[in-house]
């Protein structure tokens, strides 16, 4: 996984009436290699916009951002991103979903199918490379996304309440399988969720935000054995 430095990181946005909305204010953060970090909080707080910005997907207003020293101002091979919608192409397989990436980025693909196939087994998904997303459940479309997410091995792994639209059995199953595959995932891992159940259940450490947009109040520590 990659070391995460967040130094005076703000975000101020411009509304059309001229105001301006504080969304993150003056963060500063470390996050170890390997560490599941959990951001939890109030509709509003600014968990979106953190996890844009770690992105490369929007620009800070003060301060940045450095992954294993870089500097990050735009997407990034070193960053995987996984959304609450799976934003899966319908009318490709799900083995040339897991690839996209590879092709977007003109690699060779020969090299990479084997990786695909091997991400898929891990998420249970072992035999249904040439299945289509519509022919897959809500879990199993989602399961498909986070290996697009890793197929280029990213050290940093982005999650955008990935849960949140499943049906509450679906996420428990998500949950639980995602909690075993961790133990051979080595990423770093930044995970948005309305639940601090799963939060506290997945993650090795727990930011939680304030009601008042772009502070973090609390920083916990999880010290639970894992499996
Ligand atoms: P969360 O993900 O925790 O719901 P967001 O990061 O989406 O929080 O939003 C943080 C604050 O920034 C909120 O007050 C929100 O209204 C505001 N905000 C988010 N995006 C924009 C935008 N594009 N323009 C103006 N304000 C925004
Ligand atoms: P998930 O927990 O991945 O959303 P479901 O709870 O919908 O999956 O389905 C439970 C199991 O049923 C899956 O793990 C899978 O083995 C099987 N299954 C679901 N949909 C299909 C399908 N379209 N084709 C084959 N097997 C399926």
């Amino acid at each position: 996984g990659a070391a995460v430095e967040i130094s005076q990181l703000s975000k101020i946005y411009e509304t059309r009436e001229n105001d301006e909305v504080v969304a993150i204010e003056k963060v500063d953060l470390r996050f170890e290699p390997g560490t599941f970090v959990a951001v939890v909080g109030p509709s509003g707080c600014g968990k979106s916009t953190l996890l844009s910005l770690l992105a490369g997907l929007t620009s800070a207003s003060t301060g940045d951002i450095a992954i294993d020293g870089d500097i990050i101002r735009k997407p990034h091979s070193k960053i995987g991103v996984v959304f609450q919608s799976d934003l899966l192409l319908y009318w490709r397989t799900v083995l040339d979903n897991v690839l996209l990436p590879i092709e977007i980025k003109k690699l060779d693909l020969a090299k990479f199918r084997v990786r695909a196939e091997e991400l898929l087994a891990q998420v249970g998904l072992e035999g249904f490379g040439n299945k289509y997303p519509s022919e897959l459940s809500g879990g199993m479309r989602q399961r498909v996304a986070i290996c697009r997410a890793l197929i280029q091995e990213p050290g940093l792994l982005l999650m955008d309440e990935p849960f949140g639209a499943l049906d509450a059995l679906t996420r428990e199953q998500m949950i639980m399988d995602m909690q075993a595959m961790w133990v051979r995932v080595q990423n770093t891992v930044v995970f948005i969720t309305h639940g601090i159940d799963e939060a506290v259940f997945l993650a090795d450490r727990v930011l939680v935000m304030s009601p008042r947009p772009g502070r973090i109040d609390l920083d916990l520590k999880i010290d639970m054995p894992r499996p």
